[in-house]
């Protein structure tokens, strides 16, 4: 970056910096999106991994494809443990529908929101008005993927997500009295200056929160080989997007081979992180370098990535005997749980 465009870009992530603080409080937390399952009917978005699965891969079951419920609210479970935010729960286009099964996404939407003791966000693609209204008590409020506001490069990277049926799904949630969110991917080949359609977008569906992720060149995919996006360029976004938003909710996401990039994230006015593989990391050195990150760019973290509470056990088996669950899936619960902590206690142990 050239002398005068450096001095440039300091000066946004400083004016960022100081809207972020008359805002907000300094704090910082981990956000968990948790996936509901490997179908997605579209498959077809050229950076997803799910369109580079060869046609005789490609799950011809959706049913196949989910996640074991135990599974799914044993991992909300450690993640309310760890004081993790629920960023939504999260599935492909269709993965309970095409099957006829809302009942069953219901009845799990309710059990999700139980052991997490809070109303979830949904990112499920785009559900009926219908299904969202019979969820909305367990609902805080649905995201739209949008991915990139670029016509041009929408049309190539998510031939089958047109950006009409995405606003279809934000009105519905509106009208239902129900929270937008929205994500974007930067690095799918749009710049800077299309900035301005996200603004409107925001504006035009009262969005409150907004996930940024800078693209990951997943193996197989049509953008394998292309570039990550420079760390300026990524915190470019976030800064003007907190710039123009000074209330919006901002959550960016870390990969970790960019960890070293959250500082300058927070400082253009990112409240949270997320994205990043967290029990996979937990206790790791990777755990305690993105804790110092944080508190390099003097943040407060929430929660933790590095230490477990004694209480641990005892707490979550106090949330699932409340559930009103019936006991075989408590007992399953508790299994998965059980597996978890005891992937996070071979890297870190409180004895
Ligand atoms: S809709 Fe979502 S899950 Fe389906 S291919 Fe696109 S990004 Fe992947």
């Amino acid at each position: 970056m050239e002398n005068k465009d450096f001095q440039h870009f300091q000066q946004i992530i400083e004016k960022a910096g100081k809207v972020y603080e008359k805002n907000f409080d300094r704090k910082c937390w981990f956000e968990r999106a948790v996936f509901l399952s490997w179908y997605c009917s579209r498959a077809d978005c050229k950076f997803c991994e799910m369109s580079a699965l060869a046609p005789e891969i490609k799950i011809k079951n959706p049913k196949l494809a989910r996640r074991r419920s135990e599974s799914i609210l044993a991992e909300i479970l450690f993640a309310r443990m760890c004081d993790w935010r629920m960023e939504f729960l999260s599935g492909g286009y269709d993965c309970y529908s095409i099957t006829g099964d809302e009942k069953r996404l219901l009845n799990l939407i309710e059990q999700c929101s139980k052991i997490y003791g809070k109303k979830i966000w949904l990112n499920i693609g785009n559900a009926g008005k219908e299904f969202l209204a019979s969820a909305a008590e367990f609902v805080e409020g649905v995201c739209g993927s949008v991915e990139t506001v670029n016509q041009k490069i929408r049309e190539y990277a998510c031939p089958s997500k047109p950006i009409a049926e995405i606003e279809d799904l934000l009105k519905k949630a509106e009208q239902l009295g129900l929270k937008r969110a929205m994500t974007i991917i930067i690095g799918l080949g749009e710049n800077i200056d299309d900035i301005e359609k996200l603004f409107a977008l925001i504006r035009k569906h009262s969005i409150t929160r907004i996930t940024f992720y800078s693209l990951i060149p997943h193996k197989g995919t049509a953008y394998e080989n292309a570039k990550i996006p420079k760390k300026e360029y990524y915190a470019k976004w976030i800064a003007k997007t907190r710039i123009e938003f000074p209330k919006l909710e901002i959550i960016a996401g870390i990969w970790v081979d960019r960890i070293e990039q959250i500082g300058i994230l927070l400082n253009a006015g990112a409240n949270a992180i997320t994205k990043l593989p967290a029990i996979k990391v937990f206790g790791t050195k990777t755990g305690r370098n993105i804790e110092g990150e944080i508190s390099r760019a003097d943040r407060k973290f929430e929660g933790t990535l590095t230490m477990l509470n004694p209480e641990i056990v005892k707490n979550a088996e106090l949330i699932v005997n409340n559930s009103g669950f019936e006991q075989e899936l408590k007992q399953k619960i508790m299994k998965k749980f059980n597996a978890y902590l005891k992937q996070a206690k071979r890297k870190y142990s409180y004895d």
